[in-house]
């Protein structure tokens, strides 16, 4: 059965918008993507000596079971040459599970709803850009609600969209030149 699965990416180092945006593509190929939010840079949380983040949260439809999801997950993450050096230290790509349609999932390896979500705000604020109304099926609240009872703490701010490449000639001013 079809179920939406939400997830955060991040990325600290190396080309950090450029790391978000290969790995939703790859993304595509574990089912259909439904929504992506802006990207936002983000302080770090727990290890504070590092560079900032750029976050987003991704909404995909999938026919997978979590765990086998987590491993496509993990698949792409290495992939991509994350490497397991520091915990939590910079990363290429972090993928993480945040809600798996209204599934609770709770063995050694996995975690659903993400034990974090909660908390964080570099977690909700793009995520509540896709899903505002979806509840957290354990606490019940939206994740708007989550979002408004966080307490002030690390910065989080909407990033600037950089310009797509062209795909067409830039326009020359016809007077341009004349004169
Ligand atoms: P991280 O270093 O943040 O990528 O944590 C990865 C570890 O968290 C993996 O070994 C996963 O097995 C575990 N994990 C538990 N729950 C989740 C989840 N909801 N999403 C992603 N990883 C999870």
């Amino acid at each position: 059965m079809r179920k939406l699965v939400y997830l955060s990416l991040g990325s600290n180092l190396g080309h950090r918008e450029a790391n978000l945006r290969a790995a939703i593509e790859r993304l595509a190929a574990l089912g259909e993507v439904a929504a992506v939010s802006s990207f936002y840079e983000t302080e770090p949380v727990e290890l504070a000596r590092q560079p900032w983040f750029l976050n987003c949260a991704v909404a995909l439809w999938t026919e997978k079971m979590p765990k086998q999801f987590l491993a496509a997950l993990q698949g792409i993450e290495k992939a991509m040459g994350r490497q397991r050096t520091q915990p939590k230290g910079p990363r290429v790509i972090d993928l993480d599970i945040l809600l798996f349609g209204n599934s609770v999932v709770d063995t050694a390896g996995l975690t659903i709803p993400h034990p974090a979500l909660h908390q964080r705000r570099f977690v909700l604020e793009p995520l509540a850009e896709i899903a505002p109304e979806q509840r957290h099926p354990v606490f019940k609240h939206t994740v708007r609600e989550l979002r408004d009872a966080l307490p002030a703490g690390p910065a989080v701010r909407k990033a600037s969209p950089s310009p797509r490449k062209r795909t067409s000639p830039p326009r020359i001013n016809a007077d341009e030149g004349k004169g």
